[in-house]
């Protein structure tokens, strides 16, 4: 594939040029959708007719939207001539449940990696297992202990992972995991949410399923909460994914849909400068005498860079970052001004906050200290302003 190519499905795929000959896909703002008479009716019962009958079912701006990300997530899949399906969700979490909803049910067994996002963390440790799901985790999914669970756990029917994860920005190899969950018959899901398809397509890896808060990066701009899965295993999409929606009913709004769609538009090009911003200030924090680590899959120091290099475009733009402790990490998010103290991520602007108060409060303290959040551990959002303003600024919030 080249970067051209691919910013042009991102802007071109999906989109509506409708019978009035709006330019840009329109919002379809409306709750049900009218027949002209029991003929029609019929053609849309038999699915003859690509209509629409009621929001929850679909949209065409949801449509628009699957189509536009399904085409990014698959992009060489579908130009080696597979067919690629996206589901859009009204958050990250909805489009997370359906997806382990719809290949798990009371029985069977899911293994995730320790490291996640607080919710998805809470989902799969109390929520799956209230509804008869089995799970446990594998540190990494480091291939020996991984192969020993699934072995210990024969009704597994998932493995899932984010890489990288939040917000420790350790990595998973894809392929490899793909690999071992098919072996044993389980399949594979990854959130792809801090790479975008942008930098890292799980599905050419050997992924089953994507999963994404669109929320963050997709979106782009912090307007909308908003999720998506996305799969090759059209079957799976069909007769797992679709019912989640339209039984449990995390739909998006026709607006919210809209936003995301022209979010997406810029992704390619907005993760470049991302990725630009992030790399510069990265090396600053790791030259910075008061900053005591730096992970961030971009440096040479990382210890997975060969792994980040392989399976990732470029690196992203999501830094953690340690200081001394509680203390010092108080004092330099009192100081910082440009940079914005807020969770969330993947906005226009840089956004800085504290795992350990903030996203990952609700994690048991002793499990903080094992999977490496420390009370010093920073995560920064590294936004689109001039590189060299972000740099002035946590310089001067990091002076003693
Ligand atoms: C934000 C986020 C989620 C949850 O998404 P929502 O849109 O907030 O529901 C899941 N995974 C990751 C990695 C996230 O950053």
């Amino acid at each position: 594939m080249t970067k051209q190519q691919f910013s042009t499905a991102a802007i071109h795929a999906g989109e509506i040029h409708d019978a009035q000959g709006a330019h840009v896909t329109p919002i379809y703002q409306t709750s049900t959708f009218t027949f002209t008479d029991m003929a029609a009716v019929e053609a849309y019962a038999s699915g003859e007719a690509n209509s629409y009958i009621y929001s929850r079912g679909g949209n065409p701006g949801r449509t628009a939207l699957a189509e536009k990300l399904a085409a990014l997530e698959g992009f060489n899949l579908i130009q080696q001539g597979e067919a690629v399906t996206a589901e859009i969700f009204s958050s990250g979490m909805a489009a997370i449940s359906a997806a382990l909803l719809g290949v798990a049910q009371a029985g069977d067994h899911v293994i995730a990696q320790s490291v996640l996002y607080g919710s998805t963390d809470h989902l799969v440790a109390e929520l799956l297992p209230q509804y008869g799901i089995g799970t446990s985790r594998v540190p990494g999914l480091a291939a020996e202990a991984l192969i020993r669970e699934l072995e210990a756990q024969p009704n597994t029917t998932a493995v899932y992972l984010e890489t990288p994860a939040n917000p420790t920005m350790s990595l998973v190899d894809i392929a490899a995991t793909a690999e071992i969950a098919h072996a044993h018959n389980a399949r594979l899901i990854v959130d792809n949410t801090f790479a975008t398809p942008a930098l890292q397509r799980p599905l050419e890896l050997g992924a089953d399923v994507v999963v994404h808060s669109t929320t963050k990066y997709i979106g782009g701009h912090g307007t909308i909460i908003g999720g998506a899965v996305v799969s090759h295993d059209l079957t799976l999409m069909e007769e797992k994914i679709v019912p989640m929606i339209r039984y449990l009913g995390g739909v998006p709004s026709p607006f919210d849909c809209w936003l995301t769609n022209l979010g997406l538009k810029t992704l390619p090009l907005r993760m470049e400068r991302h990725c630009a911003n992030a790399m510069q200030v990265a090396r600053f924090l790791a030259e910075h005498e008061g900053v005591t680590a730096v992970h961030y899959p971009g440096l040479e120091s990382f210890p997975q860079h060969d792994l980040a290099k392989r399976q990732m475009d470029d690196f992203g733009a999501m830094i953690a970052f340690e200081v001394a402790d509680y203390e010092a990490a108080t004092r330099l998010l009192n100081r910082v001004q440009l940079c914005t103290l807020a969770v969330s991520l993947g906005n226009l602007d840089t956004l800085i906050e504290h795992p350990a108060s903030m996203t990952h409060s609700s994690v048991d303290p002793e499990i903080r200290r094992q999977i490496g959040i420390s009370d010093g551990l920073i995560r920064l959002s590294v936004g689109l302003e001039a590189a060299e303003d972000i740099v002035a600024d946590l310089a001067q919030a990091l002076t003693m």
